[in-house]
C-alpha cells in the first residue's frame, strides 16, 4: 500500500487500528531520554483519530507514566514494550512483571555505582521502574561508551538472571519474561475485532510489531506496516515496510492523509 491509498481505513473506520511507537515515531530521538516530546501537532492528531478509528494505540519502550504525560487519556497507551497499560489513567502491570521490582530496583543501584566509577562522562543509567536504560548517546567517545556499557549489561545480567535488549546508543536490561510490541498488536487486535491494523516504528524494538501484522495478514486482514526514516533506521524495518515516512514530521503528515 502506497501513502495516499488507505482504502482499507475509508470503508469500516472502526474495524481499523492503529498502533505507533514513540521514540523516533513521535518523537525527534534526543540525546537524554528525559528530554523527548511528541511533535507538536501529533497529540490532537491521534485524539482526532482514535474518535473515528477502532483503536488507536501507542506502544512503546517508555513508561506508561511518561507516555500519560505527553498523550493523556485520549488514546490508548502501552508502556514498556506492553508490560505496562493505562486505562482511563490508571497503570497497571502484570503480576509476574511487578514481582521482579524489587530486584530492578536493586539492579538499578548497582549499575549507577559502577557506570559512575567507569569514569566515562555522558553515561546516563534510566531507572524505567521494571527495567534499567543503560544509555551513552551524550558520550564523547560513543564507541568507548558502547563497550563499556556492554560489559556492564553483560555482568549484570549474568549476576542477576535478567535478559538484555538493544536501543539506539542503549541497551536495557529486563527480567527474563518474554513479552514485545507484537503481543499488544495481536491481543487487541483480536479483543477489539479488528479487520485492519497499521504499525508505525522506527526501530529493531518494532519488528516484532510488523511480525505479529504478516501473521494478521495471514488470516486475512488488511495491514500497513508503516517504517519511519532515520538515519539510524535499521535496514530491515524499512525494507520490510509498506510505506516509509520521514521522521516524526512524515509521520504526522501520514496522520493527517489517513484522517483525511
Ligand atoms: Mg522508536
Amino acid at each position: 500500500m502506497t501513502p495516499g491509498h488507505h482504502g482499507v481505513w475509508s470503508d469500516l473506520p472502526q474495524k481499523n487500528g492503529l498502533f505507533l511507537d514513540f521514540d523516533g515515531t513521535l518523537s525527534e530521538i534526543v540525546d537524554d531520554p528525559s528530554a523527548a516530546r511528541p511533535l507538536a501537532g501529533i497529540p490532537p492528531e491521534l485524539a482526532r483519530l482514535s474518535g473515528r478509528l477502532g483503536l488507536v494505540a501507542v506502544v512503546s519502550g517508555r513508561t506508561a507514566r511518561e507516555l500519560l504525560v505527553w498523550f493523556g487519556r485520549d488514546v490508548e497507551l502501552w508502556g514498556l514494550y506492553g508490560a505496562e497499560r493505562s486505562i482511563d489513567g490508571v497503570i497497571s502491570v502484570s503480576d509476574e512483571l511487578a514481582s521482579y521490582e524489587p530486584l530492578i530496583k536493586n539492579v538499578l543501584q548497582q549499575a549507577e555505582g559502577r557506570a559512575q566509577s567507569l569514569g566515562i562522562e555522558g553515561l546516563l543509567v534510566e531507572d524505567k521502574g521494571y527495567m534499567v536504560g543503560l544509555h551513552w548517546r551524550k558520550a564523547a567517545d560513543r564507541a568507548r561508551a558502547a563497550e563499556a556499557m556492554s560489559s556492564l549489561a553483560d555482568e549484570l545480567a549474568a549476576e542477576h538472571d535478567l535478559v538484555q535488549a538493544p536501543g539506539k546508543c542503549a541497551l536495557e536490561l529486563r527480567p527474563p519474561m518474554e513479552w514485545s510490541k507484537g503481543d499488544v498488536v495481536s491481543a487487541r487486535t483480536a479483543s477489539a475485532g479488528l479487520e485492519g491494523a497499521a504499525f508505525v516504528g522506527d526501530d529493531r524494538g518494532d519488528l516484532p510489531a510488523f511480525d505479529a501484522l504478516d501473521r494478521l495478514e495471514g488470516e486475512g486482514l488488511s495491514t500497513i506496516k508503516v517504517g519511519v526514516r532515520s538515519p539510524e533506521s535499521p535496514p530491515e524495518l524499512l525494507r520490510r515496510a509498506d510505506v516509509i515516512v520521514d521522521g516524526p514530521g512524515g509521520v504526522l503528515r501520514w496522520l493527517r492523509e489517513l484522517a483525511g
